[in-house]
């Protein structure tokens, strides 16, 4: 099944359900349940001060059908067992699509929720007709649309096809054509009116059509050179600042992180304290590596579980009085390396918090040294543009202003990731050579693996050879050749290298 309504039909049906999620009954309080009208459109008066989005006038109202919230302590009953005890108000859940209620003028979207009955295990919509029928002496005047399998017809087209027997089908269909295009011709002179009062809200020509927040790449580049003009304009030192505040932030994370998991107090989460029993877990698993605690296995482990030892702390803790772990030979050696072992972890933890405090002081005086420098920058700033140009006393008199870049100075590349710039750069030729060759190096042990790991019938037999290139080999004075390699290709079936 699909949705049979556009983008911003289907945000105002959200919209609705989770007004009424939020506010439950107290959502019907001010408003008709059979006619939820959207907001804007030709629903507001043209004098608003703001401007109207041209979607809302294509959105259609919604009627909501929840009956638990229109009628006080009312619960639908269940069109199998006839009952409302079972039914779950509580989970009940929306219908994925709303159904098309056609009306007289235009048709509305009657929304619904599903009912599930937990003695049947089954769900019915809150319009199911069986369930109806056994509301019926309290839903009575309510509930008066006439409900077909894909859509629902409301009171008003209703009497108006059934209280007009004299007339032929035809005529009635013709007439409702009347009315329809009546009220088009009305609607269309409204938009004409909205328009000449410019109370339109008009579509930003530059972003995509389907999704109006998405730009256009034309005006997605534009965006992106302003803005890297910006950053150029920042003085170097700006940058340097907000690089520094960056770094010092993400170190106060991690400090905070750090202290976090120090705490071991009684309140304090499990995992800080090294739960035995998590780590027994991790420790089954082959493939966790670099635990806590190497010498002790799973069943240590779990032995100091069971003589009431459930995580480190604990076990630092922990006097061997029943001499469980006592041997005569190393005697309590063991228990002592296993508290060394758990002392670490925790050493461990505050030696990194000690140097992220030393890291975060040091970032402290480097922005100091910056921020010093700003200061006599800004104070030299002046003097010297005085100096230098005496033309233009606008500049003089705006020291903070970016400087335009001396016309001798070359453009430089643009970074080699770089959208919107050129992605090149200068290189020597050593510099591709050894580029070249390095890469060789690089795949050659993998292209090797690659071949030696094929497997197959002798399929085809190349010989040739090849002559290394600018290599001369001299065997006597004037007696020279140039070198060769022979090269056996023997490949398989599917074409594939093998030697
Ligand atoms: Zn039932």
């Amino acid at each position: 099944m699909v949705a049979r309504y556009g983008e911003a039909q289907r945000l105002f049906i959200k919209a609705v359900r989770e007004e009424i999620t939020l506010k439950q009954e107290r959502y019907f309080h001010q408003k008709d349940w059979r006619n939820i009208t959207p907001y804007g459109g030709k629903y507001v008066g043209l004098n608003t001060p703001k401007k109207i989005d041209v979607d809302s006038f294509y959105v259609k109202p919604m009627a909501v059908w929840i009956p638990p919230l229109l009628i006080a302590g009312h619960i639908p009953s269940c069109p199998h067992c006839k009952k409302n005890t079972h039914v779950d108000v509580e989970s009940a859940r929306w219908v994925s699509f709303p159904k098309l209620l056609f009306g007289i003028k235009h048709h509305r979207y009657l929304d619904t929720k599903m009912y599930p009955c937990r003695a049947c295990k089954c769900e019915f919509t809150g319009y199911n007709k069986q369930s109806l029928e056994c509301d019926a002496k309290e839903l009575v005047g309510y509930f008066n649309f006439y409900l077909a399998t894909k859509y629902a017809v409301d009171d008003e087209l209703y009497s108006f096809i059934v209280n007009s027997p004299d007339s032929s089908p035809a005529r009635i269909a013709q007439h409702l054509q009347r009315i329809s295009s009546d009220n088009y011709f009305n609607d269309y002179q409204y938009y004409l009116y909205a328009v000449r009062a410019s109370k339109i809200k008009g579509t930003p020509s530059n972003v995509s059509r389907h999704d109006k927040r998405q730009p256009q790449i034309g005006a997605a580049i534009q965006q992106q050179i302003q803005r890297e003009e910006q950053t150029q304009q920042q003085s170097a030192m700006a940058r340097l600042k907000t690089q520094l505040w960056g770094e010092m932030r993400n170190l106060r994370f991690k400090l905070i992180s750090i202290e976090a998991s120090l705490d071991v107090s009684a309140d304090g989460p499990a995992r800080n304290k090294l739960d035995f029993r998590t780590l027994c877990e991790q420790k089954r698993s082959r493939n966790s590596r670099d635990l806590p605690l190497p010498s002790l296995g799973e069943g240590k482990l779990r032995k100091l579980i069971s003589v009431g030892v459930h995580n480190a702390v604990e076990l630092l803790d922990y006097e061997d009085i029943n001499r469980v772990f006592y041997s005569p030979r190393t005697r309590d050696a063991k228990l002592y390396k296993w508290k060394a072992e758990a002392q670490e972890c925790f050493d461990t933890k505050r030696r990194k918090r000690a140097e992220l405090v030393e890291a975060i002081a040091a970032k402290k005086d480097e922005l100091k040294q910056v921020d010093s420098w700003t200061l006599i920058e800004e104070s030299i700033a002046p003097a010297v543009l005085e100096g230098e140009d005496d033309l233009s006393d606008v500049e003089a008199m705006q020291p903070r202003a970016p400087q335009p870049k001396p016309p001798t100075e070359l453009e430089l590349f643009s970074e080699m990731t770089c959208p919107t710039g050129y992605n090149a750069r200068f290189m020597s030729t050593s510099q591709v050579n050894s580029i070249l060759e390095t890469e060789f190096r690089h795949r050659k042990p993998m292209q090797e693996a690659k071949m030696m790991g094929l497997s197959g019938e002798i399929f085809k037999m190349d010989w040739s050879y090849k002559i290394a290139g600018k290599t001369y080999v001299y065997s006597g004075p004037g007696v020279c050749f140039r070198p060769y390699t022979s090269v056996l290709n023997i490949q398989n079936g599917d074409g594939m290298t093998l030697v």
